[in-house]
């Protein structure tokens, strides 16, 4: 079964209430992908992940279009004393139909284990949102030859167990730490070989269902390499930063998928 790609624009700190015109680019160009398309409907999924504080009124614009809103993080609960700190409910209650969890930025700076990771995307479930669950490992790590140990404890360790519609649930962000914001990429070749690795590693734990959870590809995608980034096997889209803040490259990503 081919696989709907995803290409998701990770805002991060970045966004104040006027880059609503930011995304109204983005709906206007993701329409034009959905016309141009043979098939006139939409070629690959576009979401956009702002921060928090416009995650509302980004919902709202985008209600009705071809592009889905998500959020970046959320706490593993539902309520309580936990201040400064969102949960997947809430996320879904101002719009968002998803989030990211286990960010290396999150895991990095806030100190977010496997087992947080596991949690917030049981949460992203419990509340009716994707949960897009990011692994990969640091420079030293690859340097070491110990990428695959890493990634596939980082699998074991932050996904939750099967549900029924498991790649409704869940999508796999693999994002190499050393190219998170770097200008740094692995090689097609490098990407199709881990990708591969992820792929056995979800069909061995989830059987059929792992079959059809997507895979994206992380770390300093732009329109000059999307297409050599995006071709390789098990890439069933991209996690898009740096970007992501500018709609027309942002849109010339997923273009690829025309
Ligand atoms: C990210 O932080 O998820 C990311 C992929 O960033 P960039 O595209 O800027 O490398």
């Amino acid at each position: 079964m081919a696989l709907c790609p995803l290409v998701a624009g990770n805002w991060k700190m970045n966004g104040l209430k006027a880059s609503i015109g930011d995304l109204e680019k983005i709906i206007a160009g993701a329409r034009t992908l959905v016309e141009k398309s043979s098939q006139k409907t939409a070629v690959a999924e576009v979401m956009v992940c702002p921060p928090a504080t416009l995650v509302a009124s980004f919902a709202a614009a985008a209600a009705g279009t071809p592009v889905t809103i998500g959020g970046q993080d959320c706490h593993a609960l539902e309520a309580g004393a936990y201040t400064g700190d969102i949960s997947a409910e809430m996320l879904r209650d101002a719009g968002a139909q998803a989030v990211i969890v286990g960010h290396s930025e999150r895991r990095q700076y806030h100190g977010e284990t496997d087992a947080t990771v596991r949690a917030k995307a049981l949460a992203a479930h419990r509340a009716g949102l994707l949960a897009i669950i990011c692994i990969g490992e640091t420079r030293a790590e690859r340097d070491g030859g110990r990428t695959r140990d890493v990634v596939g404890g980082q699998l074991d360790g932050s996904l939750p167990d099967a549900t029924e519609n498991l790649a409704a649930n869940i999508v796999v962000a693999y994002e190499p730490i050393w190219a998170i914001g770097t200008g740094l990429t692995p090689t097609t070749k490098d990407v199709g070989d881990i990708h591969g690795f992820i792929r056995l590693r979800l069909q061995s734990r989830y059987r059929d269902l792992g079959a059809n959870v997507r895979i994206l590809y992380g770390g300093s995608v732009k329109p000059a390499n999307a297409r050599e980034l995006l071709v390789a096997e098990n890439v069933n889209g991209a996690l898009v930063g740096g970007a992501s803040l500018d709609p027309s490259e942002f849109l010339a990503i997923a273009g690829v998928y025309r």
